[in-house]
């Protein structure tokens, strides 16, 4: 198999063929379409030039004229002649030389006659029995000249066009295989994204559950040791750090499972009605203490009426305690936090916004999609998993609503999530 990192050149290279097989195709289209019409061209006027020259005989016209046929456009040919005694001999003529050459083509026939400066014969002839409705393209009909007649092919370019039957597919194949190429190497290119996720995130998770286990195993050991039960004081404070570090490997291992388990088609969620406003303050007790701690501002502006809506309330705490986790987290500096609702229509709208480090534009789509993480550079000190807000956007879709973001780099984010709210 094709090793990741061989990918590009390789996908490069696949590109640059496929790109030098279309320009080769263009030109080979090119070159044998202008074929086809030079050989109609050259048919055509041998055709006429016979036309003329059995007409003349017929008519008893001995005369020389110098370049009789006149091509004026790619579909209209000129013929120069002294006199035409009947059109309808012309126009057997013309079909005669034509089917001797296997011009099949419909056309429009036209005599100008110079002394009347008029057309005095126009008929549209098909030599395939279908009916023709055409007309031949403006020509001004020129008195010096002479009498002449015009021979008009209003459907030259599709003939030509579909007679090219071979190109045409040839073409059609490489399109399609241009398309094929286009989509695989989108797939490829998201294949690896995932895979990149996925490493990126079991390395975190395997470091995330290194530190509290082998806390816990350092508390083991110690509480192994023969004289502890002489100094309560040092065990309870080992069983503490066991109990909450157990603790948070529970937490942890309930979010994966959480977000894995709701992705699964049909995952069962309540619809109780829930007041909004109760489920943020209990959000805002649990974090109360933490953010406290650290010295930080928590402001709330609940100016919705309607706040009650119709969802899941273990999942929609979840929601807010992800979003609320988050503002705390990625704020390493100044921990201002506010929390904010209000009424839109007929819709709720909970804004959680800090002032932290911001998601730069380029990153903000992508920051719901399943393992994302963006790129933090050096610092390595905020943990996660990447699967946060991810499972705040299927609940929140899941449950009706919808969720967006506004943030500015360095400036903070403003997550606000979206309810029809129960009237
Ligand atoms: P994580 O476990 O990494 O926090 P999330 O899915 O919750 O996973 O968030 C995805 C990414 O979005 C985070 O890694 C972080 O880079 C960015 N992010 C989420 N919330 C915020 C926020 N409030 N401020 C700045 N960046 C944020």
């Amino acid at each position: 198999m094709v090793k990741g990192k061989y990918n590009r050149p390789v996908i490069g290279f696949a590109s640059f063929l496929l790109l030098c097989l279309i320009v080769i195709q263009f030109f080979y289209v090119k070159n044998a379409y202008e074929l086809k019409q030079d050989q109609f061209s050259y048919e055509v006027t041998q055709s006429l030039l016979s036309t003329l020259d059995f007409l003349q005989k017929t008519q008893g016209d001995s005369s020389i004229i110098l370049n009789p046929v006149v091509q004026t456009e790619p579909h209209l040919f000129v013929v120069k002649i002294h006199y035409v005694s009947s059109p309808y001999l012309l126009e057997s003529l013309i079909r005669l030389e034509f089917k001797k050459n296997a011009l099949d083509q419909d056309f429009v026939l036209n005599i100008y006659d110079c002394f009347s400066d008029s057309v005095v014969y126009s008929k549209d002839i098909s030599l395939i029995n279908t009916d023709i409705e055409a007309n031949a393209p403006e020509f001004s009909w020129d008195r010096e000249q002479g009498h002449y007649f015009s021979v008009y092919f209003p459907n030259q370019v599709s003939e030509s066009i579909f007679s090219l039957e071979f190109w045409l597919l040839s073409t059609i194949a490489l399109i399609i295989e241009v398309l094929f190429f286009t989509y695989l190497v989108w797939q490829l290119s998201q294949q690896r994204r995932i895979s990149k996720l996925k490493t990126e995130f079991i390395n975190n998770m395997t470091h995330e559950f290194k530190t509290p286990l082998s806390t816990i195993a350092i508390s083991v050991n110690a509480l192994k040791r023969p004289n502890i039960t002489d100094q309560p004081e040092t065990l309870k404070r080992y069983a503490e750090i066991i109990e909450s570090e157990n603790f948070r490997l529970q937490e942890q291992v309930t979010r994966i499972l959480r977000a894995a388990t709701i992705e699964k088609e049909g995952a069962a969620l309540k619809n109780e009605a829930i007041d909004v406003h109760t489920i943020l303050n209990d959000a805002l007790n649990t974090f109360k203490m933490n953010i406290e701690t650290k010295g930080g501002v928590l402001r709330t502006n609940f100016h919705a009426v309607n706040s009650v809506i119709f969802a899941d309330k273990s999942h929609i705490t979840n929601v807010f305690h992800n979003l609320i986790d988050n503002a705390i987290k990625y704020s390493p500096k100044e921990l201002n936090i506010s929390i904010s609702t209000e009424n839109v229509g007929n819709k709720i709208h909970i804004t959680v916004k800090d002032s932290g480090l911001g998601i730069a534009s380029a990153h903000q789509d992508q920051v719901f999609e399943k393992f994302y993480r963006v790129p933090t550079g050096n610092r390595h000190d905020v943990k996660g998993f990447g699967i946060g807000l991810n499972y705040v956007h299927l609940i929140v879709q899941k449950q009706g609503g919808s969720i967006k973001l506004n943030s500015k780099l360095g400036k903070g984010s403003a997550f606000t999530v979206s309810f029809k709210f129960v009237s």
